[in-house]
């Protein structure tokens, strides 16, 4: 292997051993030992991170950017070490893991052209009026301002995108925001190659060397000290509902609540129309195929749940996908206790009464293949156990009896990332009716498509209603992340003299 880790932690620019290790292991065979975090770590991290938000907040926005264009090039000087360690740690393709890279440094890239823009500060002026009766009025400029250091986690499933300088570190860094990172111990190594990147941009622009600190994982209290650090002033968190929803409450429970923007889970449901489905069912049936099982289906935005009405045109999508998941057979997961769960969960949904198994690919140990569940909506409504989200290529077909009942699935599903219509030109009425009640539902709605693949744009919004995310208005994909990590400040009467940099 080209890239060989040295198993250690980043804090402000030196590189820490840990009490204790533990071991990630490889696809290619053994295990690599990393140092495992402790609070101490946490608290050296979350230190140096607030030594650095004077100078750092204060840098001039273009050099920000320099910065985070900086970082983009030492990870593409990288690019085929990250590849090579990424793939061992993950067991994803050789593809996934360039195309990754390839929308982490276009990230980095984006969010330096928004902040040297200046429209993400949000600037506001209403001018003084001095002879305003019955009292003048004030002079009064809002700008938005970074809200201090932000701690991040990752998850398993994005070594690169959503993990050490993926979208949550971009969006602070350009936002003017320290980074803790809490490393992923499902890929450590390709978490500390990228933190070696992102330390070599800190000395190459001279940047405070506490904006930057990585703690490696492998024990829970790594994070719970992460999230409870005095200094830490807000966390973006890509991961599951449990462990997203055990922070949460954590950061609530703060003496200084901080908000905590946590990207969960989501089963980014379908509604077939009947004209869509009357005309082209099968069609349908057979494009979901990739969604469901693309990486495994471990992706936040793999669909896993269709809504239709029963009759001729069900069946023939329930032909169109089966037929398409018996050509796909299993894949091998992002680690063993992720196919551990896949499979549990699996298993207890298929034991819910009135559930019907289409498709079982065999179990084995740290791999999975399709399992495709079918259902009544009367079925679905009445046991939440099928809304839980199985990680992994998991699917579930509701048919129901009508239009009504259909409207129904839209009120009784949770919060999503997304939902998608598909319909024809005779489903607009009923596409009317079902859209103010999806809007309600999710962040993101898709017409005639599938949810996976998400655009990095200015008008992305990859959030949505709890228990897909904690966010309040808030995307983390996308340039509108970066308003996760600040503050409205508001000057009354700014003396000339102070009015310089972004005040001006
Ligand atoms: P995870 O098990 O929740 O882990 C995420 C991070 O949180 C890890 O660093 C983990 O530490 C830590 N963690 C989890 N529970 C914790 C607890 N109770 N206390 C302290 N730290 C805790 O999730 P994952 O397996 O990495 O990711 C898969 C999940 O992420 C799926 O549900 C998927 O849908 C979701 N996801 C969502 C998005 C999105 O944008 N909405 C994107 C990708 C994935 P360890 O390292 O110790 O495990």
């Amino acid at each position: 292997m080209g890239f060989k880790p040295i198993g250690k932690h980043l804090i402000a620019g030196e590189w820490v051993d840990g009490p204790s290790t533990f071991e990630a292991e490889q696809v290619s065979g053994g295990h690599l030992e990393y140092a495992i975090g402790t609070p101490e770590l946490v608290d050296r991290a979350a230190e140096a991170a607030e030594a650095a938000f004077p100078s750092y907040s204060a840098l001039p926005r273009a050099e920000r950017a320099r910065f985070l264009e900086r970082i983009a090039a030492e990870i593409d000087a990288r690019g085929d070490e990250i590849t090579e360690i990424g793939c061992d740690e993950t067991g994803l393709p050789e593809a996934r893991l360039k195309g990754e890279r390839a929308r982490t440094v276009g990230q980095l890239r984006l969010f330096a052209a928004h902040i040297e823009k200046g429209e993400y500060l949000d600037r506001r002026h209403d001018a003084a009026m001095p002879d305003r009766q019955p009292l003048p009025r004030p002079d009064l400029l809002l700008v938005q301002q970074p809200i201090g250091p932000v701690a991040v986690f990752g998850a398993s499933n994005f070594p690169l995108a959503f993990s050490t300088a993926g979208g949550d570190t971009a969006a602070a860094l350009a936002a003017g925001c320290p980074v803790v990172v809490k490393g992923h111990s499902a890929h450590p190594g390709t978490g500390e190659i990228v933190a070696q990147a992102i330390d070599a941009a800190i000395k190459a622009c001279g940047v405070h060397p506490g904006v930057f600190s990585l703690i490696q994982g492998g024990n829970r209290t790594v994070g719970e000290s992460v999230v409870t650090h005095p200094r830490i002033k807000a966390v973006g968190f890509t991961g599951s509902l449990a462990g997203g929803r055990a922070l949460f409450n954590l950061c609530a429970a703060r003496p200084e609540p901080i908000p905590f923007f946590g990207e969960l889970g989501s089963l980014n449901p379908m509604f077939v129309l009947p004209g869509a489905l009357a005309a082209r069912g099968e069609a349908i049936g057979k494009a979901w195929a990739p969604s469901l099982t693309g990486s495994c289906g471990q992706l936040c935005t793999n669909g896993s749940l269709a809504f239709l009405i029963d009759g001729p045109g069900a069946d023939a999508f329930v032909a169109g996908i089966t037929a398409a998941l018996a050509a796909i057979g299993p894949q091998i997961m992002l680690t063993r206790g992720i196919a551990a769960a896949f499979h549990k969960g699996a298993a207890a949904q298929k034991a819910v009464p009135g559930v019907k198994v289409l498709v079982d690919a065999p179990v084995e140990e740290r791999s999975a293949g399709p399992v495709l569940l079918e259902t009544t909506g009367e079925v679905f409504r009445t046991n939440h156990a099928l809304q839980e989200e199985v990680f992994g290529p998991f699917g579930t077909i509701v048919r129901v009896r009508d239009a009504a009942e259909l409207k129904a699935m839209a009120v009784a599903v949770e919060g999503q990332l997304t939902t998608t219509l598909h319909m024809d030109d005779a489903d607009t009425a009923l596409a009317k009716e079902l859209l103010p009640l999806l809007e309600r539902k999710a962040g993101r709605l898709l017409f005639n498509g599938f949810p996976t693949g998400v655009e990095v744009v200015d008008s992305m919004v990859h959030g949505g209603p709890y228990p897909a995310s904690t966010n309040f208005g808030a995307t983390s994909v996308g340039t509108l992340a970066i308003r996760r990590f600040l503050r409205p400040v508001c000057y009354q009467n700014l003396p000339a003299a102070l009015a310089t940099g972004d005040l001006g």
